[in-house]
């Protein structure tokens, strides 16, 4: 069975949990603001992910959810990998469950422009594919950080660039860059835009365009032999 990203369409004011504390709609780790927000274009989402799957395939499952209301972090997107395990009764052992990966598009107060929507598809897309290079790479974590600190090294960025940016540094944070990276030389999508002054355009920088293609190219030969697994016949066992 392959994996693939699927869209899905979420009412906010129907599935989120109110906080007794802040009198606020919770969802999936996110705050709401209830003000009346539009949904990024489903017809333009679904392309950007047919697009972006079609040219890089993804290791596990991804939901990308399209709210109809803006978090109150004011961020268009946000994405996230769960992994951990499964408590297994037969087994009596805990076993490791495969990674999943959740998108989240944010409504906006005026209509998202289409080119934001086909950005944040891209960009959120390239940090599940960190993941999931960590995880080709055998990581104990997807969210290992041995991948950024290679890439801070690739880039010419500051060794504390591998820490989460904060409000003001996102543009320099090495995995905005790497999400961004990847919408650029992976992808493609909207590669004259660059929202990171000071770090370089990945176009300009020797050697990344190779890094990209032999990590592209690893995924693949990985999914590849993951896919085929899947594929065997379980033997009964004796
Ligand atoms: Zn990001």
């Amino acid at each position: 069975m392959t994996n693939s990203i699927t869209v899905r369409q979420v009412s906010i004011m129907d599935s989120a949990e109110w906080s007794w504390r802040d009198g606020r709609p919770h969802w999936r780790g996110g705050v709401y603001d209830p003000f009346p927000a539009y949904p990024h274009d489903l017809a333009v989402v679904t392309s950007a992910v047919e697009y972006v799957q079609e040219c890089c395939p993804p290791l596990w499952d991804v939901d990308l959810h399209v709210l109809d209301r803006e978090e109150v972090a004011r961020s268009n997107a946000a994405t996230d990998t769960r992994e951990g395990k499964q408590w297994d009764e037969a087994a009596g052992a805990w076993v490791p469950q495969p990674p999943h990966g959740d998108i989240m598009l944010s409504g906006k107060r005026i209509p998202p422009h289409p080119s934001v929507t086909r950005y944040a598809v891209g960009h959120e897309y390239g940090h599940q594919v960190q993941c999931m290079i960590s995880h080709a790479r055998g990581a104990k974590s997807v969210h290992d950080k041995a991948i950024l600190t290679e890439y801070v090294a690739l880039r010419g960025l500051p060794a504390e660039s591998v820490a989460p940016g904060l409000g003001g540094t996102w543009h320099a944070a090495a995995a905005e860059v790497f999400a961004c990276d990847f919408r650029v030389l992976a992808v493609g999508i909207d590669p004259q835009y660059w929202p990171h002054p000071g770090v370089p355009h990945p176009g300009t920088v020797e050697g990344l365009a190779g890094w990209w293609d032999q990590a592209l190219a690893d995924l693949t030969t990985f999914r590849t032999a993951q896919d085929a697994a899947e594929a065997e016949p379980i033997e009964a066992a004796v």
